[in-house]
């Protein structure tokens, strides 16, 4: 249905219609110039061969400090997407199943169809804000889980998991001897303080990367960061793949990383406000909705509501959302991604209430 939607808003867009585009994760914001800047740079030095399947020596060896490992844990992939899809397929190509909480983020699912492995979901609600049922999840565990995905900040719900949460899932994946890939593509930009699975008990394996942190959606750069061996497996995927993420986008990434602390600043700052913006006028509609703990998003829900049918019957009023069953058992949520100007963004949300009502 996500695709669907997209679909239309494109065929409207060539029709010469205005679509405020709330529907997809990709920042309005540009790539600052800075890192532009870099990769120019570095392509005019020449940077523009074949390289190492792991990534660049200097950029592997940046994040290993960030991270406080070495950088032997570390490695460079396009885009979180790929690290997720490599990781899963070597956890699950021998079989198995995976368990994901959701509402999930799509591709998840996806990528475990495509490599033929049995998806366990594990529903939480916006009524226990979001948090994952301990007992649940345990219940969906049997002698084939291989892993469980944990998502955070959260794709669709921007919502952050707590400490004990997290202690929780880590102690009973840790006891039953399955690992837990943590997808943390949204925690440099969070509102709230994340906790990293790097930073729990065990062996495991934490996936993200620079498109939310820097506006770089279209760059297709990511990393991993796990045991030695996982990484060395990784990397021969990589080769047997693609070779390498070019040496030109790296350098680009490592410029992010040297002015992180500014570039972040500035782009949570914008979601902050975004997402302010957003809560007031949904609360005086009377949706119901968690408050977001980090960028992009937020997951409504009104009583009764079919979100197909509202979210294609949204865009005759230029507006594209994505519906709630795009993200698991959530017909009556919708999600709004606050990637557009604020303008368009307030606009949208008016157009929402009105819609709905
Ligand atoms: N993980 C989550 C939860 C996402 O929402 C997205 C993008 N929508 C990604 C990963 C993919 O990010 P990347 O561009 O790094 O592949």
């Amino acid at each position: 249905m996500l695709y669907e939607i997209n679909e239309k808003a494109i065929k409207l867009e060539n029709e010469g219609k205005k679509i405020i585009k709330l529907n997809i994760g990709d920042p309005d914001l540009e790539t600052p110039h800075e890192i532009v800047e870099a990769a120019y740079g570095a392509m005019k030095k020449g940077k523009t061969k074949y390289s190492s399947a792991y990534g660049e020596k200097n950029l592997r060896e940046k994040l290993a400090r960030v991270h406080g490992v070495s950088a032997k844990n570390v490695v460079i992939t396009p885009g979180s997407k790929w690290g997720v899809f490599a990781t899963m397929n070597l956890l699950l190509k021998d079989g198995g199943n995976v368990v994901i909480p959701t509402p999930y983020w799509t591709a998840y699912g996806l990528s475990a169809k495509a490599i033929g492995a049995e998806i366990r979901l594990l529903k939480t609600k916006m009524e226990s804000k979001w948090r994952v049922d301990l007992e649940a999840f345990e219940r969906l565990i049997d002698k084939n889980t291989r892993m469980v995905i944990l998502n955070n900040p959260n794709n669709p719900t921007s919502k952050v998991m707590d400490d004990d949460r997290i202690n929780g899932i880590v102690q009973i994946a840790n006891e039953k001897r399955i690992s837990v890939l943590s997808d943390e593509v949204y925690s440099d930009i969070s509102f709230v303080e994340t906790r990293s699975i790097l930073d729990c008990e065990g062996d495991h394996v934490m996936v993200t990367g620079f498109s939310k942190m820097f506006n770089m959606t279209g760059w297709r750069i990511g990393y991993v960061v796990a045991n030695r061996e996982f990484i060395d497996r990784i990397a021969k995927l990589n080769q047997i793949t693609f070779s390498n993420v070019p040496v030109f986008i790296q350098e680009a990434a490592l410029k992010a990383l040297e002015m992180h602390d500014e570039l972040t600043k500035e782009i949570k700052s914008e979601y902050q406000k975004r997402a302010n913006v957003a809560c007031e006028t949904l609360a005086k509609s009377g949706l119901e909705f968690t408050k977001p703990d980090a960028p992009f998003y937020v997951f409504p829900r009104r009583r009764g509501l079919d979100s197909e049918r509202f979210a294609l019957d949204l865009l005759d009023k230029g507006v594209a959302v994505a519906p709630g069953s795009s993200f698991g058992d959530y017909r009556e949520h919708f999600r709004i991604s606050l990637t557009a100007p604020r303008n368009d963004i307030a606009t949208a949300l008016d157009r929402i209430c009105e819609a709905i009502g």
